[in-house]
């Protein structure tokens, strides 16, 4: 196990987390899933078994927890070879309906929780001179209708991805993020029939992407040799993002 290279993925109980923790899992990491849903964990533990994955109960918006948590891996394992920020919320509503609380809730986890980790790990793997970082963002930092709090989120997450690769390039280690479009999780299982189907009518696939599609564009900026990108965001989005013509 000591030869694997150490991977904490966070909200890697579900969704595209669980599928990033399988994805590392079968390219020689050890993954530490990092997931507020305590009860996740004995499920994963099956279904990986516990040479390739450790179950770590965590709230990533919590400056305590995440400080417990990095102490637990330094205890565990020594180092931190690739971190992947995945925990992520939606709170969706058009401005003047949205309270306060779920502008800050969304923030709260999606941006300030990502800069505790990012910061956790940085110094580990500066020392360390090794490391890879992958955040999730979103394709809605471009802007989507209802999602003034988690698009600014996303923004942020893309500009904290981009001033860290500056900070980290000289130590060998690079920071990415990868902005995915519509994909087939519980998250997009909570909005309305119609609202989906309009939403995949609107994409250029006419499909949702799976969890897979993103755990693959992860994994290869995780590994050793995409050492010389960095600072950059990857769409995975059936090309949404494209926007000129829909
Ligand atoms: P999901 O199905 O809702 O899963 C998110 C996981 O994160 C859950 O296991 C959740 O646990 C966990 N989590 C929530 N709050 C947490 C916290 N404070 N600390 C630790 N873990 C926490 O979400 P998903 O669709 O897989 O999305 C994963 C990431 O991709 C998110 O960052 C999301 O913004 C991004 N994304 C998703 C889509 C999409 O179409 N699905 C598109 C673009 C970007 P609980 O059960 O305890 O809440």
């Amino acid at each position: 196990m000591t030869e694997k290279r150490i991977a904490l993925v966070t909200g890697a109980a579900r969704g595209i987390g669980k599928a990033i923790a399988a994805q590392l899992a079968s390219e020689a990491c050890f993954v530490v899933a990092a997931d507020s849903d305590a009860g996740a964990g004995a499920a994963l533990l099956s279904e990986f078994g516990r040479d390739s994955l450790s179950f770590e109960k965590t709230d990533v918006s919590d400056e305590a927890q995440v400080e417990a948590l990095f102490s637990r891996i330094d205890q565990n394992f020594g180092k931190i070879d690739v971190l992947v920020n995945n925990a992520g919320i939606i709170r969706d509503n058009l401005i003047w309906n949205m309270p306060t609380e779920d502008f800050d809730h969304v923030l709260n986890l999606n941006l300030r929780g990502v800069w505790l980790i990012c910061r956790a790990a940085a110094e580990r793997m500066k020392r360390q001179n090794n490391g890879r970082i992958v955040n999730i963002a979103s394709r809605a930092w471009l802007g989507n209708r209802g999602q003034t709090n988690y698009s600014a989120s996303k923004a942020g997450v893309i500009g904290l991805t981009r001033a860290l690769a500056l900070e980290l390039g000289r130590y060998n280690v690079s920071v990415n993020a990868v902005a995915p479009g519509l994909i087939d999780t519980p998250m997009t299982r909570q909005l309305a029939p119609e609202v989906l189907e309009k939403l995949i009518e609107a994409q250029p696939t006419r499909t949702m992407g799976t969890p897979d599609d993103v755990a693959h564009a992860v994994a290869f900026l995780a590994s050793p040799e995409t050492r010389f990108i960095t600072g950059q965001t990857v769409y995975v989005d059936g090309g949404k993002s494209i926007g000129a013509g829909w």
